[in-house]
Parts: structure tokens; C-alpha cells; sequence
């Protein structure tokens, strides 16, 4: 039976030069790199060449970059440990004062969540970006969301200016795009932003390093998360940039790896891995035409062929391997399932959320009612998908749905 791999957004295939880069760190390059003997200097020298290759595709400095053991891992350093830094510098300061937040509405849930749970704690006040039909935040909305700073101590009582912001760069369910250029912008040259305490930008970039620039300077970030196995790395390893002089506080204890931010014994062969899909993603960018090409013939391809169907997000603002459809009348999981016999891989909502029966978030707040966000399916393309595969799934998938929506009890 024919195999295809349409899930590149859930995980990409470790890629043949990444796996070579890493085998002597999984074989007799074993040592710790914090061990002084040769065993430790082996090591340390390959995490150092790994955080030179990532502040190069960064374009930051060295000790800018930390490693951390997933972007979820990551994300989650970057809301609590601002969260943490700016209380504590507040301490003293200002009476009874709540940082406040700004997140799109659309942000996976590894930014999603830490944020609900702060509030919920009240810990903090947030604020949850509408976006529009096509999944992407209006930078006005932004401009009126940030919260001047708090003069007076007397004046806190409970409320607190915007402390950070954090707006993913592509969606990992609709591929839509975020301007973080212009958020960056705005938020540096904001009157409000830039008096008394800065508002800190961290950017989710996990979607989009294969496809789009990741130049922080450019980007205008303070932190941004990466993660190596959407770019053809290993799993279980994700990078936090952290611009010199953010406040952060580190969210474990016990080690001084990483200059104290992310203790723990690092995973050598893991970031060297994640070094090396970065470096390598420069090969990708002559890829990135023909992957779209294959992405448009598939959604063209559903569009017309297959009727009640839509296409969820933006069709130009949209990373050019992921096509996210909905199929009217029939459950995305019935959908996956039925692909999955026929040896095709997708995906409903993220991942992440898969298994539970909530509609998914990002669809619904496209405005979709539930029924459109349950019968969607997520087809993201990569590095190794052929045009013979895209046939095959124009083939198969015609037949699936109709069969489905015959003995579907949703119309
Ligand atoms: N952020 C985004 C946008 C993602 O798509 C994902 C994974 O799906 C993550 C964060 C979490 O990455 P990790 O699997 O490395 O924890």
C-alpha cells in the first residue's frame, strides 16, 4: 500500500545529514558537557558549534541563545519567566500590581495555556487578540490593546501595564502568517512601549523557520522559540532567544547550565542535531516553489473536485506547504482515520489537540461554527513530498468523503 507522510507541521522526518552530524554524540562522544576531561570538552565544543550555527540563523549572538528540551518547554520560559523577573523588579515598587498581557487568540497552546493559567491564578490580566475571517491579528487591534505604565505606586491598585506581548509567527494549524516585523515595530516605537518599561516581544517561530526569515533583528523580537523537529532536527530539544538585557527568570532549578536559565544536563546529540537542521535549512529555500506547487494542485485539486469544502485561513498570507479544509457534513476524525487505512497521514487541528472533542480554537476563532471546525483536516507538505503522492491522494480522498457522508449522521 502507498505511504504518504502529509503531517510535516506535527513532525518532519529527521533528515539523512542531521542523523550523520549526530550518531558520534549517541555512540563514543557520550561525555557531559559540563565534565572537564576530554569525554566533557568534546561535548561542550559540539553544543558551542550548535549555538553558533542556530545565532547564525538567527543573526544574534552566541549568548543569546539557550537550549532548552522542546518550544514548549520554551514558550513556557518566556511567558513565566518574564512574568516572574518584572513581579520582582515591581516588588517594593508598585502595590498590588498585575503585569498585563497581550497573546493572539489563535497562539498554540504552548503559549495559550501558560497565559490562561496565570490568569486564572490572578496572576496576571490578558488580553486574547481577535483575528480576522483569515486568522491574522490587526496590528491596530494591538496598538489599542498595550497598556501604559504605571507612574504612581499610589495608582496600581491591582491593574499593570503591558509587560509582554506574544504573537506566533505562523499558525500551526492554518499556516497563516503574522506581520511580526511590523508588531516588532510598533511595539519598539510605541510612545507608551518605550516609557518607563519596555514592552517585551516574544514571537513562537516553531511553523515558520523552514519557510520564512527568522532574522531577529529584523523581526524585532525580544525572545522567539524555535524547534528542531519541524525543521528536520530531533525531537525533545527547542531553543529560547533571548535578546541581552530581557528580564528573565529562570522556571527550574538545580544546574548552572545555560548560564542558569535552563538547568539540566543538555542533550548533546539532540542540539547537535538541532544545529545542524538549522544550518541545512538554507538547501530548503530553492524547495520552497515546488512545495507549494504541490500544496496548490492538492487544495485546487479538493476544491474543485470535492464539493461542500473550504479552505480555512488565507489563501496568499499562508506558509506554502499547509492546506487546512474543511469538509462540510463529516467529522475530521472520521476523515483521518479512513486516510490512515489508505496509508495517508493528516492531521485534525494541531496535534497537540487531537484526542479531545473541543472543537479546535484557531477555527472557531475564524469565526467557523463547530460543526466546520470538527470536519477539518489539516495537509501540511515537505521536503520530501512528490507529485505522484499528491495524485494519489486526489485520487482516494473523493470516494472517502462520499462514503462518509453517506453514513454520517451530520449534514
Ligand atoms: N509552537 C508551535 C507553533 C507548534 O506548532 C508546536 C508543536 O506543534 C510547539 C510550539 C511545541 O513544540 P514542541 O513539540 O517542540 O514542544
Amino acid at each position: 500500500m502507498a505511504k504518504v507522510y502529509l503531517d510535516y507541521a506535527a513532525t518532519t522526518p529527521l533528515a539523512k545529514e542531521v542523523a550523520k552530524a549526530m550518531a558520534p554524540y549517541l555512540k563514543q562522544g557520550f561525555g557531559n558537557a559540563s565534565s572537564l576531561h576530554q569525554w566533557g570538552r568534546k561535548a561542550r565544543e559540539a553544543v558551542e558549534t550548535s549555538r553558533q550555527q542556530l545565532s547564525e540563523f538567527l543573526n544574534c549572538s552566541l549568548t543569546e541563545v539557550f537550549f532548552t528540551g522542546s518550544a514548549t518547554e520554551a514558550d513556557n520560559l518566556a511567558i513565566f519567566g518574564v512574568i516572574r523577573a518584572t513581579l520582582r523588579q515591581a516588588q517594593g515598587k508598585l502595590q498590588n500590581f498585575k503585569p498585563h498581557i497581550i497573546i493572539s487568540s489563535i497562539e498554540h497552546p504552548a503559549v495559550l495555556e501558560p497565559v490562561k493559567h496565570l490568569e486564572k491564578a490572578g496572576e496576571i490580566e490578558a488580553t486574547y487578540l481577535p483575528v480576522g475571517k483569515e486568522g491574522i491579528v490587526k496590528v491596530a487591534d494591538l496598538e489599542k490593546a498595550i497598556k501604559p505604565p504605571i507612574r504612581k505606586p499610589s495608582v496600581s491598585n491591582g491593574a499593570g501595564n503591558t509587560v509582554l506581548v506574544s504573537i506566533m509567527y505562523a499558525n500551526n494549524e492554518i499556516g497563516t502568517i503574522q506581520p511580526i516585523a511590523e508588531i516588532g515595530k510598533i511595539i519598539h516605537q510605541s510612545p507608551i512601549a518605550n516609557h518607563q518599561s519596555p514592552v517585551i516581544f516574544h514571537c513562537d517561530a516553531v511553523q515558520a523557520a523552514n519557510y520564512l526569515d527568522c532574522d531577529v533583528q529584523k523581526l524585532g523580537c525580544d525572545l522567539l522559540t524555535l524547534s528542531a523537529h519541524k525543521i528536520y532536527g530531533p525531537k525533545g530539544v527547542g531553543v529560547l532567544y533571548v535578546k541581552k538585557g530581557t528580564p528573565v527568570e529562570p522556571i527550574i532549578f538545580g544546574g548552572h547550565q545555560e548560564n542558569g536559565l535552563r538547568p539540566g544536563t543538555e542533550n548533546v546529540a539532540g542540539i547537535v542535531g538541532f544545529g545542524a537542521a538549522a544550518a541545512a535549512i538554507s538547501n530548503l529555500k530553492s524547495q520552497i516553489a515546488n512545495i507549494a506547487k504541490l500544496r496548490d494542485k492538492l487544495s485546487n485539486g479538493i476544491l474543485k473536485n470535492i464539493p461542500g469544502t473550504a479552505l480555512n485561513g488565507s489563501r496568499e498570507n499562508r506558509l506554502p506547504n499547509n492546506a487546512n479544509i474543511s469538509f462540510q457534513g463529516v467529522e475530521g476524525e472520521s476523515i483521518l482515520m479512513a486516510l490512515d487505512q489508505k496509508g495517508i497521514a493528516v492531521s485534525t487541528g494541531s496535534a497537540c489537540a487531537s484526542g479531545s472533542l473541543e472543537p479546535s480554537h484557531v477555527l472557531m476563532a475564524l469565526h467557523n461554527s463547530p460543526i466546520k471546525a470538527h470536519g477539518s483536516i489539516r495537509f501540511t507538505l515537505g521536503r520530501y513530498t512528490t507529485a505522484s503522492e499528491i495524485d494519489y491522494v486526489l485520487k482516494v480522498l473523493p470516494e472517502v468523503i462520499e462514503k462518509l457522508r453517506k453514513i454520517s449522521p451530520i449534514k
